[in-house]
């Protein structure tokens, strides 16, 4: 990208510098290619623009071309790459299945692609343990479908599971429907294999289910977001999957009669596995989407609420209470149980397709993930439905509603200028809103490029130095997924 443009007028100095910057990190990558084919083979190495254009993508939409992409299918290539990267200070960024909603996988300053499509081995799936083994680039449905055979599942399973990478997932720490009882991606990783920025490959903690053997340094990586080391092997924990389900729906008449529906849930005794929120626009989205007639556009929101277990008389009475703390709570319109397997994964098909649903309107569109403490996430909604009112702009909230974690879109009219500015002028809001009921700009899906100019919203400049020097402790070079995470002027070095 060519920045430097002020009032209509052409910056040279800052037009000169890039193009300077892109001659010298065009000759580094070339020198690098060089060097690279002495240890992988011609197809790991793509630097025609048309092979490489299929990797400058992610869910936001948003475009960066690399200068080369790197297709390893081992740690010691990996551990290469970094070395030659290091050296040439060129930056690097990993890439998994590129599902990420906050662009993280994108290559902002050019430079190398590492894409980890072919390292997508089940190494191990050791039964005794209850533990899988998996190189980073294996997607989430494929461990799935490896485990069902076998009675076990993994739990963190995110609606993007056909296309989502493990790797993705451990990096951004990834959530799922379901966490509300079974807890995040982080609460399964017990080891990590990972090659730092100058090419040490370390491993971390292992197969021991317990380990407080110094720093928690597997913690550290999960979520880090690409950022501090590149993951190239995963220990995950995996569970006896439960032989029982039932979904139950509700609608509601008052965005703020959820909370009471939440609370009254979990007053009943019971843990749900997942308790999911839409709010009327997302409902009548999916509705046409998926010509779901059924549908109660008249409602003011939707929960789905799924409870799981290994004995059926147990999983039954859960319902029971699930449905007399509907019956309990005001505005709940139609308590309801799906009848049927078939029905039950026909709602949660519904709700896996809210964000498809929105996209598929065609307008442009930002995207928020905050999150809040569980009760509030309604009074969130609300507070977002206020902000919105009278906007040209739409605005449409679902997401985790036993996690307090609630996904925004807005979405604008291309080349709208107005529309563009009050979306993120709305985004703003958004964010304050969620912070001021003690909330966090993410929950899920990260911070990567769309929410870093927002981080000394929530943060302050201590914690925010805090974090800077932890990077600059493992990559003093900053090559490593360079433009994420920390706020544009932060990104000099350690404070
Ligand atoms: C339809 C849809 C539904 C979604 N549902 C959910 C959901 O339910 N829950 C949820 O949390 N998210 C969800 N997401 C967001 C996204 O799927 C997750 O963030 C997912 O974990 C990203 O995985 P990925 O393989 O696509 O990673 P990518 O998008 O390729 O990369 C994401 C980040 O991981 C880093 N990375 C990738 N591989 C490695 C590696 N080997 N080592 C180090 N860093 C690496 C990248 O640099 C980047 O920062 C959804 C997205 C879509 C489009």
């Amino acid at each position: 990208m060519i920045s430097g443009f002020a009032n209509s007028e052409i910056d040279t100095p800052a037009l000169m510098g890039e193009i300077k910057r892109k001659k010298s990190m065009k000759q580094k990558v070339e020198h690098l290619a060089e060097q690279c084919r002495r240890f992988l083979k011609e197809e790991q190495i793509l630097v025609d623009r048309e092979r490489m254009s299929h990797f400058c993508y992610d869910a936001t939409e948003m475009r960066f071309m690399p200068d080369i992409v790197l297709l390893p299918v081992s740690t010691e290539q990996v551990s290469m790459i970094m070395k030659l990267a290091n050296a040439g200070e060129i930056p690097v960024t990993p890439q998994g299945g590129r599902t990420g909603l906050s662009g993280g996988a994108l290559p902002v300053n050019g430079g190398i692609l590492i894409s980890f499509l072919r390292m997508n081995r089940i190494l191990e799936i050791d039964e005794k343990n209850m533990q899988v083994r998996v190189e980073p680039g294996v997607v989430s449905a494929d461990l799935q479908d490896a485990l069902k055979s076998l009675d076990l599942f993994f739990p963190p399973d995110p609606s993007s599971t056909v296309e989502s990478t493990l790797g993705g997932n451990v990096a951004e720490n990834a959530g799922y429907t379901r966490a509300v009882k079974y807890g995040v991606t982080r609460d399964y990783v017990l080891g990590l294999e990972a090659v730092l920025p100058d090419g040490t490959i370390i491993n971390v903690g292992g197969k021991t289910v317990k380990n407080v053997t110094g720093y928690d340094l597997v913690a550290l990586l999960t979520g880090s977001e690409g950022t501090l080391a590149v993951v190239t092997g995963i220990t995950l924990k995996v569970l006896p999957k439960p032989g029982f389900r039932r979904t139950c729906v509700f609608y509601l008449d008052d965005l703020v009669a959820a909370a009471d529906l939440v609370v009254s849930i979990f007053a009943s005794g019971i843990i749900p596995c997942a308790i999911e929120f839409m709010d009327s626009t997302s409902i009548g989205c999916v509705a046409d989407y998926l010509s779901a007639a059924d549908l109660r556009r008249d409602a003011a929101a939707m929960v789905l609420v799924e409870v799981d277990g290994y004995c059926a008389p147990a999983v039954d009475e859960e319902v029971a209470r699930v449905l007399a703390a509907a019956r309990s709570s005001v505005g709940v319109m139609e308590p309801r149980l799906a009848e049927t397997d078939e029905e039950a994964e026909r709602l949660w098909r519904i709700r896996r397709e809210t964000l498809p649903a929105l996209k598929s309107l065609g307008k442009e569109h930002l995207e928020a993930d905050v999150v809040v403490p569980r009760y509030q996430l309604p009074m969130l909604a609300r507070s977002i439905q206020e902000i919105g009112r009278g906007k040209k702009v739409g605005i449409a909230t679902y997401g985790h509603a036993g996690d307090g974690n609630l996904h925004v879109t807005i979405q604008y009219r291309k080349g709208n200028f107005a529309e563009v500015e009050e979306a993120h002028s709305l985004l703003g809001e958004v964010y304050d809103s969620a912070i001021r009921m003690g909330g966090k700009l993410t929950g899920e899906h990260g911070v990567g490029l769309t929410a870093k100019n927002y981080m000394d919203r929530q943060m302050s400049k201590a914690e925010i130095g805090l974090m800077k020097r932890i990077k600059w402790a493992f990559d003093p070079k900053g090559i490593l997924n360079p433009g994420k995470i920390f706020p544009d002027e932060e990104r000099k070095g350690p404070a």
